[in-house]
């Protein structure tokens, strides 16, 4: 009898990377076949952190991997801690990883490694315990595109970033849609030693040598027929089966095991957004939030507050608690709006009541508004957030962006034209399309059921 797959998903324990990862784990746990063994790579930090959440599905397991840091490192910052977890990782962590995986299991060796592009690494330790590595990209497909012709767009733009911030990338395949200043941080300017800027660029050199195949967060139809075939000339087995959110509920539907199917949708709502929100009118409230780690500066968030107010919407506003004393004197009290330092993201844009995303175009938010039908202003700040405002905005138009700081004027206009406006209801019509695009992708027969199965067969060594 054939021995059943033990498959290792390597996360990269670091902003919202590991729990879109442990999403996209439990949903493998859910279609893989009888028998088989997932064992979950992350710091001890990192476990701590996602045990927080859902109870995992019983072929599922937590394994620690080493941090990299010897002590006291909740106070290092975290560029430095990434740094010491990658030294770590490539030093022998993930291999150590995959042989507590092995001990674990009962002595069942890892027959595959999927995980997290980030921790590309992890290619050297599948390879030498003799398995398949098979990356999960859980940004945009854009970015990843622009990480693998790094070397083409600097040769292209050379020193005059600042200068030719405007000019479209014409010359670049797939990657027509965008300007030169839409380009993530680390592409062609900014810090090109920053601990991230190295890792995706070395992760873009390694990718096409060393991946069987690449999960990609997206569905077939988003993004521009010629991105896509720039992607899929670069990479093999490219795979289109996001987004990642709506996997777990439907790998545990065509299961049929809805005990595993709810883990995604059981956030919980200590602060009552959900029933604040179901006392508003249909499409009527904005909801605000910038991720896990992008904050504003005192002076924006500040215009942002009076350009909220001055909307004259309802407003619902994720913010972390340590921000709030900066806000105008007054604003918490505000009656149309309701400050909460977490809200369950995927429920609020899920709800009637939600009619624009004020949003700081981290992708897994972009797909989460997308998905629901929700319209979106995209203040990006950092890293891909300027590529994904750009899809948006431009290249996708179910939204707009702002260029720059936020001012109370732009947010007071944004705000009203996406809840109110004729160009809202243009972006909203869009964004609904797109909301019927992923249905479909995910229904039976569906573009992304269709690759997240081909996806679990190559994992699971059936193909
Ligand atoms: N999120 C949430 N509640 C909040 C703020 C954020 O559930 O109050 C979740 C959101 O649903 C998304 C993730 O945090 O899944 C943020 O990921 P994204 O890629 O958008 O941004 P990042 O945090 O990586 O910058």
């Amino acid at each position: 009898m054939a021995v059943p797959p033990h498959v290792a998903v390597v996360a990269f324990p670091f902003s919202s990377h590991a729990a879109v990862l442990l999403s996209f784990a439990r949903a493998l746990a859910a279609a893989a076949p009888a028998g088989t063994t997932l064992s979950f790579l992350t710091t001890a930090e990192s476990i701590a952190q996602l045990q927080k959440g859902a109870r995992l599905p019983g072929n599922l397991r937590f394994v620690e991997i080493a941090d990299g840091v010897s002590s006291g490192g909740a106070v290092l910052p975290p560029p430095r801690r990434m740094e010491l977890f990658l030294a770590a990782a490539e030093a022998g962590g993930i291999r150590d990883g995959l042989e507590a995986a092995r001990a674990s299991a009962g002595g069942a060796a890892v027959s595959c490694v999927v995980g997290d592009a980030f921790v590309w690494v992890a290619a050297d330790a599948a390879s030498a315990a003799g398995a398949p590595w098979v990356p999960v990209w859980t940004a945009a497909p854009c970015a990843l595109l622009a990480h693998l012709r790094t070397d083409a767009l600097r040769q292209d733009v050379g020193d005059h970033a600042a200068s030719r911030g405007d000019e479209l990338l014409t010359a670049h395949p797939g990657l027509g849609g965008y300007r030169v200043r839409d380009l993530s941080d680390g592409v062609v300017s900014g810090d090109f030693n920053h601990v991230i800027n190295r890792l995706l660029y070395r992760m873009a050199k390694r990718l096409p040598q060393s991946a069987t195949a690449v999960a990609l967060n997206t569905f077939p139809g988003l993004d521009p027929p010629d991105l896509a075939a720039a992607l899929s000339a670069e990479l093999p087995n490219c795979l289109p089966l996001g987004p990642y959110h709506l996997l777990p509920a439907a790998a545990a539907a065509a299961a049929d095991s809805p005990d595993e199917a709810p883990a995604a949708e059981e956030a919980s709502d200590p602060h009552g957004c959900l029933a604040w929100l179901d006392r508003h009118p249909p499409r009527s409230v904005a909801y605000v939030s910038f991720g896990t780690v992008a904050s504003p500066r005192q002076d924006e968030l500040r215009e942002l507050a009076a350009g909220l107010e001055a909307s004259g919407a309802p407003f619902l506003w994720s913010l972390r608690e340590d921000a709030w004393p900066l806000l105008p004197p007054g604003f918490l009290r505000l009656p149309a709006g309701l400050v909460v330092p977490w809200a369950p993201q995927v429920g609020v844009l899920r709800h009637a009541s939600t009619g624009a995303f004020v949003t700081h175009a981290g992708w897994a938010s972009v797909l989460e508004g997308l998905s629901n039908g929700v319209p979106m202003a995209c203040r990006p700040f950092f890293g891909d957030q300027t590529m994904n405002a750009r899809s948006v905005a431009r290249v996708c138009g179910f939204g707009s962006a702002f260029e720059g700081p936020m001012t109370s004027a732009g947010v007071a206009e944004a705000v009203g034209s996406l809840l109110r406006g004729e160009e809202g209801e243009r972006m909203r019509a869009r964004a609904k399309e797109l909301q019927a695009m992923v249905g479909a992708a995910f229904r039976p027969g569906g573009g992304c059921r269709e690759n997240f199965d081909r996806f679990v067969k190559i994992v699971c060594g059936c193909l």
